[in-house]
């Protein structure tokens, strides 16, 4: 496992390296932006560990670049605390997940696992959500390794739910990504897909994945923080 640290501080990068190194982590530091960035252009990272505050080329303009040559190495931004703006510009630049100064050290190797584990689902493209595996080439589906058979738009409103799994997502959401804008679906025809889906997804199995938050949207197993 290779890890890209880009971190101009000496002190923190010398002490994430030196930590990540004793995790048996293969680890490389970059003290910039350009240089995160020659790095990543000529190596095959698991993972990047991106400092918002850098001098020359900042964090979110790296992680805008990384996504720019569609790199899918996962982006673990870290920031310092209290700046929602940063977070915000972060994510929207393409980064996965962010920390925010000071973190723990356990944290970090938490955050770093879910990371790869979500990239490595991605890379065979396949959701998985508890036993439902998603096979996103094939449109396939299968509940405890029995294949579901769903219609397209099932299978994209599943996707969804999968992608956002342990949050609601608001039917408002649910209408736009699954039917686009511009289309007039009726709020009556989601809850008629939503029966439908819940049927072939959960009647015959004992945890009930689909869950309906009354007035707001759905979502794929239990809410985080709920
Ligand atoms: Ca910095």
């Amino acid at each position: 496992m290779h890890i890209l640290v880009v971190e101009d501080e000496p002190e923190m990068a010398g002490l994430l390296a030196r930590g990540l190194r004793e995790e048996s982590y293969e680890v490389s530091v970059a003290r910039d932006g350009r240089a995160a960035l020659e790095l990543s252009a000529v190596n095959s990272f698991d993972l990047i560990l991106l400092d918002v505050m850098l001098p020359q080329m900042d964090g979110i303009q790296v992680a805008r670049q990384l996504r720019g040559w569609k790199t899918e190495t996962p982006v673990l931004m870290l920031t310092a605390r209290d700046s929602l703006a940063d977070i915000v510009k972060g994510l929207d630049a393409g980064a996965d997940d962010y920390l925010t100064k000071p973190f723990s050290f356990t944290e970090l190797l938490a955050r770093m696992r879910a990371l790869v584990r979500r990239s490595q689902f991605r890379r065979k493209n396949v959701l998985e959500v508890q036993d439902l595996v998603l096979d996103l080439t094939t449109h396939r589906s299968f509940r405890a390794g029995i294949e579901i058979f769903l219609s397209l738009t099932e299978f994209r409103l599943l996707e969804l739910l999968a992608r956002n799994t342990g949050r609601i997502v608001s039917r408002h959401e649910i209408l736009a990504n699954v039917w686009g804008p511009g289309r007039e679906v009726s709020e009556n025809t989601l809850d008629a897909f939503v029966r439908l889906l819940r049927k072939k997804v959960d009647e015959s199995s004992e945890s009930k994945l689909i869950q309906t938050h009354r007035g707001f949207g759905y979502s794929l197993g239990a809410v985080r923080g709920a």
